[in-house]
């Protein structure tokens, strides 16, 4: 397993991914779908090559185990289309605004879902 593979959250299929889907002026539900199902390959592949977090001790909970798998948000998707090159930084800057302003409206979480976060439940 190479170095910086277990805190790694892009993997070159999940960009090729990115790349064909990508397209301008896409929806802001098809992002949060785009998310979904890079989300699912990105726990897939981890999943697969038996990729773990390291072992922490959590600050929340204070118990010790593996820290949390990376997951994908809408903003960093949004964010990785602009640092692979696959649109400028003016179209995503604008796309980074029109999300945020959709989630407050919507009262969604970071990932797009109507979901409140359950107290109680640590991922670590
Ligand atoms: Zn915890």
């Amino acid at each position: 397993m190479p170095s910086g593979d277990a805190q790694r959250t892009w993997f070159p299929e999940m960009i090729v991914r990115l790349r064909s889907e990508w397209h301008e002026g896409i929806s802001i539900p098809a992002l949060i779908g785009l998310r979904d199902e890079l989300d699912q390959t990105l726990h897939r592949i981890r999943a697969g090559r038996n990729i773990q977090t390291p072992i922490i001790t959590c600050r929340r909970c204070g118990k010790t185990g593996h820290a949390a798998q990376p997951r994908v948000s809408v903003r960093a998707l949004i964010l990785a289309v602009a640092r692979f090159g696959i649109a400028s930084k003016d179209q995503t800057r604008a796309l980074e605004k029109a999300w945020a302003e959709y989630r407050k409206q919507q009262r969604l979480d970071l990932e797009g879902k109507v979901r409140p976060r359950e107290p109680g439940n640590c991922p670590h």
